[in-house]
């Protein structure tokens, strides 16, 4: 059969990757550049879409295009996000099918622009009239809410979500949407309180303070100068285009009444106006030095005398025993800073329960799309146990990732009746299971006695040390001994996406999360109902003493419940790639590019793809696409479309081992079948 390979040559290149033809890594990078310069920033692994984040506006979100790629098949038109999505949708309405999406990627490759792109979609596809469309207002606007709460100008992003997402959209049989729930992940609170340089707090702050009007400062008591702030940095509080108060403006929080915004905005200029309480040492006679609030103006109010004490002592209970000790100088900052985070983590996840109640499904739900937006994998000069625990969360996704798209792969054989030969993949990425190390954790946290981050770090050190993955400079017979890049204090593990290097500074502390009894006790005593609420365990006449669990563990467990619900659904693959650390348009970056290709194991994708029948489509399509090559199924061909595909194959003489009819659908072996039949149809 002459082959020609027109849909190679083609200037943009190719559109699914498994077509490309020779396949290596460089004329995969290759591809994905020619279509990244020509604006095409979507392409396929068969059903998986690659998306390129282009950092500018391109002209291809359009209602126009919404229509374009409303109820075509997804191989019909050129790569598209609106493809995926209207996939999905058409599946979980015609087929019952409850979806998930899926986005990975690293910081700043535009999972969070392509979730949002998604939902946009959807909604503009499902139902029509007065309610559904107060339900996807809904749906939508509580994405500017989360944003402005949850996300920061981080060095890599400057939206970036300090949060991950998960959110089921619920819908009727009709396939009209009813409403959702709202899924948070670990909230990265220490930015509350610290920001690593070139970096902001969260956008709220900036957004309340240059957005609010005067009148709602002055009932704040704030000011609308950010350099008055200890919390908030300084060195990049103006970002480039993002306009804070035209941001503010349209964060409307829907379905909250109005005291409930007020209780909301007084709790971010509470934190704000924590971080600017100082102390200063005051000698006692025994020779030590507690701490005392500076620069107090006048007497202080009931409040204040509670929360004054809880900076200048600490309750111990042991044995219904109840002793006081008092705080130095850089405990009371410690104490200050830990309560500013809880306030701050606290109103985030009451915010996600506000407006779950507003989106919350009243009717019979009949479909679920979960959309997954979660932080991709983080490697730092300076990692800490939030990066530990965000790579491990992604370590799980790719699990799953891998789990599944083979699994898809096996069952779609098995469904179509054709033979299936195990294809030999590597799955040493599988293999690689942390669990252990927070679990150690856990253990040493819990460890009655002295426990600090370098005790934890010992026990790692005996107990992982023989694990290939771990590296550390003080394991038994280390063969890192003489490594410098390897520090004492620090422990390197391999992770899929590449090694990472954690400071084990701070790791015990962050997975106790624990506040003071005396600090939640003096919120709870707050005349403040929303703050109230937020510190149930300070009420006084519930003394719980059992501890609570750890964050290492919590997240665990909604990491597992997260991965159980995916497990139930259509998964849908979004892999997000970002071009360039600079954050500039135009620029293709291909170290780095190759880098994400690689961690994110899309070579292997394209090989389990193309290890049996490369390309496949249903029998209907497929006669709509190549019918004009033949007399007899053109321009109408009566009959069963498996029959009218038969005849067009036979026709075409295109060879029988070339191909295989499947159930519904035919299935090519080779991608030159498919050039040739593209080369064909464009000739006509
Ligand atoms: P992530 O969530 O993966 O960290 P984001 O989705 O926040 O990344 O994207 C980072 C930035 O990249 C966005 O703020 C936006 O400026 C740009 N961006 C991402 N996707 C697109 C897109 N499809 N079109 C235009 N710009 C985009
Ligand atoms: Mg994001």
């Amino acid at each position: 059969m002459e082959v020609k390979t027109s849909l190679l040559d083609n200037m943009i290149g190719v559109g699914d990757m498994v077509l490309l033809e020779p396949l290596s890594e460089d004329s995969f990078l290759e591809n994905l550049k020619k279509r990244f310069d020509h604006n095409e920033i979507y392409t396929y692994i068969g059903s998986v879409v690659i998306s390129m984040n282009p950092y500018r506006s391109l002209p291809i979100f359009t209602p126009e295009k919404v229509e374009e790629y409303r109820n075509r098949n997804f191989y019909e038109l050129s790569p598209h996000i609106y493809a995926l999505a209207d996939e999905a949708y058409r599946s979980l309405r015609d087929q019952d099918k409850d979806q998930c999406i899926l986005i990975t990627g690293e910081s700043g490759a535009g999972k969070t622009e392509a979730s949002k792109l998604v939902m946009s979609y959807v909604a503009a596809v499902c139902g029509k009239g007065q309610e559904v469309n107060k339900v996807k207002e809904q749906l939508l606007q509580s994405n500017p809410v989360l944003e402005a709460f949850g996300n920061a100008k981080t060095v890599r992003n400057d939206n970036s979500s300090r949060f991950g997402k998960y959110m089921d959209i619920e819908f009727d049989f009709k396939g009209d949407p009813l409403g959702g729930v709202i899924s948070n992940y670990l909230l990265e609170k220490s930015r509350v309180v610290k920001q690593p340089r070139g970096e902001r707090n969260f956008h709220v702050f900036y957004q309340l303070l240059s957005g609010a009007s005067d009148d709602t400062l002055k009932k704040l008591k704030l000011h609308r100068d950010f350099s008055k702030y200890n919390y908030l940095s300084l060195d990049s509080a103006i970002v480039n285009g993002l306009d804070d108060a035209a941001n503010f403006r349209t964060v409307r929080i829907v379905g909250f009444m109005e005291d409930e915004v007020q209780s909301v905005l007084e709790l971010v200029a509470a934190v704000l106006k924590l971080g600017n309480i100082e102390f200063k040492p005051e000698s006692r006679c025994n020779g030590t030095d507690e701490s005392r609030i500076k620069d107090k103006n006048g007497e202080p109010t009931d409040e204040e005398s509670v929360l004054e004490r809880a900076f200048s002592y600490r309750t111990v209970e042991a044995k219904m025993e109840k002793v006081s000790t008092t705080l130095n100088v850089a405990q009371a900052y410690y104490a200050r800073d830990a309560l500013a985070k809880n306030l701050y983590s606290r109103l985030f996840s009451w915010l996600v329960t506000r407006i779950n109640e507003s989106i919350k499904v009243t009717k019979t739900r009949h479909k679920v799309m979960g959309v997954l937006d979660i932080y991709g994998f983080e490697i730092f000069e300076d990692n800490s146990f939030e990066q530990f625990i965000i790579n491990y969360c992604n370590e799980k996704l790719q699990q799953i990732f891998i789990e599944l798209t083979l699994h898809e792969e096996q069952e779609e054989y098995i469904r179509e009746g054709i033979e299936w030969t195990n294809i030999d993949m590597n799955l040493h990425l599988l293999s690689n299971n942390q669990n252990g190390i927070l679990a150690m954790l856990d253990e040493e946290c819990l460890r009655p006695g002295t426990v600090t981050d370098e005790t934890f770090l010992d026990k790692l050190n005996t107990i992982c040390a023989e694990h290939q993955h771990f590296e550390s400079r003080l394991s038994k017979n280390s063969k890192f001994l003489n490594d410098h890049s390897l520090p004492h204090n620090c422990f390197r593990i391999q992770h899929y996406a590449g090694k990472v290097l954690y400071r084990v500074e701070g790791f015990v502390d962050k997975n106790n999360d624990l506040l003071y009894r005396d600090l939640s006790q003096a919120m709870y005593k707050a005349n403040h109902s929303l703050i109230k609420q937020l510190f149930p365990e300070g009420n006084p006449s519930k003394v719980n003493l059992k501890r609570p669990p750890t964050a290492g563990f919590q997240f665990k467990a909604s990491v597992g419940t997260l991965m159980k619900n995916l497990q139930t659904k259509n998964p849908n693959y979004i892999r997000c790639i970002k071009p360039n650390d600079k954050k500039a348009s135009h620029i293709f970056t291909e170290s780095l590019v190759r880098h994400q290709v690689r961690y994110l194991g899309l070579m292997e994708n394209v090989r389990v793809r193309r290890a049996g029948y490369a390309f496949r489509q249903a029998y209907e399509p497929c006669l709509e696409r190549y019918k004009m090559l033949c007399k007899r199924t053109w321009p109408h061909w009566r009959g069963p479309e498996r029959e009218g595909v038969e005849v067009l194959m036979t026709d075409l003489q295109v060879p029988a081992d070339e191909f295989s009819y499947g159930r519904s659908k035919i299935f090519i072996r080779n991608p030159r079948t498919l050039f040739f039949l593209e080369e064909r149809r464009r000739q006509c």
